[in-house]
């Protein structure tokens, strides 16, 4: 009576829940301090600092110099061009590999930087994506849309909306907004599989 009971899925299904609850405690034992951590905000944050840091140098260039800035360019020539360390004497760290920076200009006053994937600083349309296993919101001015560079970069971040995220990116993700609840609901998803298997396969 005992082996039956043994090679039973029933059996498999009553160890795998101890299981489940066993890693479930462990797990958000170990994560507690780490719940307050967003890392879609902190990379988001990183790239508005950025942007700012470069749009105070803008700033600051334009009250010392009298040349025109382009109405589009890439961080690489207005670095090289204009700003220089003199005016910008870190160079921003990119926070994710898609972040690349552009200035933006339409007058005098009104200007700003653009990055690919977060937009510029202060924008009339929000774009909200998920990129990998995080999820961004990126702005769009229309003050700028008239400058056919800008429109064709804004186009392209209205484009990630169509980003589908893989499995193991959707469980990242989860994982970050609710971590008990994704952690559930991947070893029910687990338990499901290896029950499946094991009624298909087993003997
Ligand atoms: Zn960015």
């Amino acid at each position: 009576m005992e082996e039956t009971y043994r090679r039973t899925p029933l059996f498999l299904a009553d160890r795998f829940f101890r299981m489940t609850i066993a890693i479930l405690i462990f797990i958000t034992w170990c994560n507690a301090p780490l719940l307050a951590v967003d890392p879609s905000n902190d990379k988001a944050r990183a790239c508005r600092d950025n942007l700012k840091m470069m749009r105070d140098a803008v700033e600051k260039y334009m009250k010392n110099e009298r040349s025109d800035l382009p109405t589009w360019s890439k961080f690489d020539d207005m670095y090289t061009m204009f700003l220089t360390n003199k005016y910008l004497p870190q160079k921003p760290v990119l926070p994710t590999s898609d972040c690349r920076y552009f200035f933006v200009m339409k007058s005098h006053d009104v200007y700003d930087w653009y990055c690919d994937l977060h937009g510029v600083l202060t924008g009339d349309e929000r774009v909200t994506f998920r990129y990998h296993e995080f999820q961004f919101t990126g702005l769009i001015n229309s003050k700028y849309l008239e400058i056919s560079k800008y429109r064709e970069h804004a186009e392209n971040l209205r484009r990630w909306i169509r980003y589908s995220p893989t499995l193991v990116e959707n469980i990242k993700f989860n994982y970050t907004q609710n971590p008990t609840t994704t952690l559930i609901f991947v070893l029910l998803g687990l338990g499901f599989v290896i029950f499946v298997l094991k009624n298909v396969f087993g003997p």
